[in-house]
């Protein structure tokens, strides 16, 4: 087992007690702790330097008070600043969904193959008939695997939502705008469009989703990432939030043993609010992200 960070620093600074300021000199030694503990949860390296260089920058001056040590008062910078950055500061409303929109509010689906997109869909389905009774319309573009249709079929049915079939004979995009055009027609008030993945990012599986967001302007576009995905989560971010304006993140598989570095890399590189988590395989296993959770869980 992992030393926890408290535990990690405080052994840093057993020699440290009685100084009364975090200091240049103080602090070398925990940070480099800070980022070890950082990169072991396999936040991605460019996340840990923005993220060490905030926590300097707080840290530097901060006086150390009462019965503290050094090592505790850098640890209370440390948590308060990725809890920050996980979404703290936004407040609880950024978890939640845009619908300030002439229905249907259409959530376009992003992601690689197997990162959780369909079974999310069925999640976010059930979810939203649940809490909001909102009448929802889920349609798959995903015309490269047959299976992937009768999957979306199954939890779209299992979620009790509305399902609109569609043929892996026809373009994604002429499949989003025949939903759309059904979902106005019989008034379903949310429209959840899945999208093909690729084991790999590749510029074509892009120019497609680009297309499908320009015909069917989603008012979210999620980016679904599994939080067992480690370092390489900021390729993917970085892809996905270059090729769309995307409004969220869910983060999948947090029921695995991943320390979650995942959620810290994705939020350097898209900027944008990890709304939900994805806590089991099966359709109630979302949850609404908790950033202060995810701060404590990647510092482990
Ligand atoms: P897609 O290719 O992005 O549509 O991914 P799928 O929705 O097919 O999911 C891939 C696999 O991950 C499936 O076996 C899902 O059951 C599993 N999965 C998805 N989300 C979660 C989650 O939050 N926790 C766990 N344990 N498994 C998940």
């Amino acid at each position: 087992m992992l030393d926890n960070l408290t535990q990690r620093l405080a052994k840093v600074v057993k020699t440290m007690r009685g100084e009364a300021r975090l200091t240049e000199s103080n602090t070398a030694e925990m940070l480099r702790e800070v980022r070890l503990a950082l990169l072991e949860a396999d936040v991605a390296l460019p996340a840990v330097r923005e993220f060490i260089a905030k926590v300097k920058e707080k840290a530097l001056g901060e006086e150390v008070i009462g019965s503290l040590t050094p090592g505790q008062a850098l640890v209370g910078v440390v948590q308060r600043e990725l809890a920050s950055l996980m979404g703290a500061d936004l407040g609880p409303e950024a978890s939640q969904l845009n619908f300030a929109t002439q229905p249907p509010a259409i959530i376009l689906m992003a992601g690689l193959q197997g990162a959780g997109k369909t079974t999310t869909v069925g999640k976010l389905a059930k979810y939203l008939r649940e809490t909001t009774k909102k009448k929802v319309l889920t349609v798959s573009a995903d015309v490269y695997r047959p299976a992937a249709i009768g999957q979306l079929e199954t939890v779209t049915g299992q979620a009790g939502a509305d399902f609109f079939p569609s043929q892996a004979t026809d373009k994604p995009v002429d499949i989003a705008l025949a939903a759309l055009d059904y979902a106005k027609k019989h008034h379903h008030e949310v429209l959840i469009v899945d999208t093909a993945g690729r084991l790999g990012i590749d510029q074509a599986m892009m120019d497609e989703i680009r297309a499908v967001h320009a015909a069917i302007k989603p008012i979210e576009t999620l980016f679904v990432v599994d939080a067992m995905l480690g370092q390489d989560a900021i390729n993917t971010a970085k892809a996905f939030s270059d090729a769309l304006p995307l409004t969220g993140v869910v983060l999948t598989k947090l029921d695995g043993d991943s320390r979650g570095g995942a959620a810290l890399s994705v939020r350097h590189i898209t900027g944008k609010p990890i709304k939900f988590a994805g806590v089991a395989e099966k359709l109630d296993g979302l949850e609404a992200f908790d950033p202060s959770r995810m701060a404590n869980r990647i510092l482990g």
